[in-house]
């Protein structure tokens, strides 16, 4: 459960520890307004992804479906500052395939968690696998990191690309050499 009473004493002594006035007028208010936000920019910690992976329809066709450029915007578990950036999903349905904003719904879920690049791209993967059962799924994310890019090695514009290929997907070159020539159209 999300504590916003919590987060509220937290971004206080924040701000007291980076040797701010906590009473003073423009901050007054911070403190309750980060407590509502994190609410919603973690609500993700009490999202159950099985509920858009649930809504199926079935099919005959078991051609590539793929999905991308499924904007999202998540927080890294290690700095707590946001990264975001696109998802592409591709999966061979098995009889079955999803409504479309379902994957960006599942997306959704996961980014807004604290999280790790690759182990979001790894959850979306093993989600689709579990709950939709297709024969196949490739993720991949790309995305900026502001702990990279405004602090630290500070390189604006540079991204990161995780991968993660279950099922079919796994050991055929072929396949995906499709899904990536599909992903440049
Ligand atoms: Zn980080």
């Amino acid at each position: 459960m999300i504590d916003q009473e919590k987060i509220k004493r937290a971004v206080g002594l924040l701000l007291e520890g980076i040797g701010e006035e906590p009473s003073r007028e423009g901050l007054r208010d911070t403190p309750d307004r980060v407590a509502r936000m994190y609410a919603e920019i973690f609500s993700g910690m009490e999202a159950d992804p099985s509920v858009p992976l649930g809504k199926v329809f079935s099919v005959q066709n078991s051609d590539m479906v793929l999905e991308k450029d499924i904007t999202f915007y998540s927080m890294c578990e290690h700095h707590l500052m946001p990264f975001y950036g696109k998802a592409h999903i591709a999966y061979i349905p098995d009889g079955k395939v999803l409504g479309l904003s379902k994957l960006a719904r599942t997306v959704e879920i996961y980014a807004a968690r604290l999280q790790l690049q690759e182990q979001m791209t790894e959850q979306i993967a093993d989600a689709l696998m579990e709950y939709l059962a297709p024969r196949g799924v490739m993720v991949i994310l790309e995305a900026e990191h502001m702990c990279m890019t405004m602090r630290g090695v500070k390189k604006p514009g540079s991204r990161t690309v995780s991968i993660a290929a279950r099922g079919i997907f796994e050991d055929n070159a072929l396949l995906q050499d499709r899904f990536f020539r599909m992903l440049r159209t």
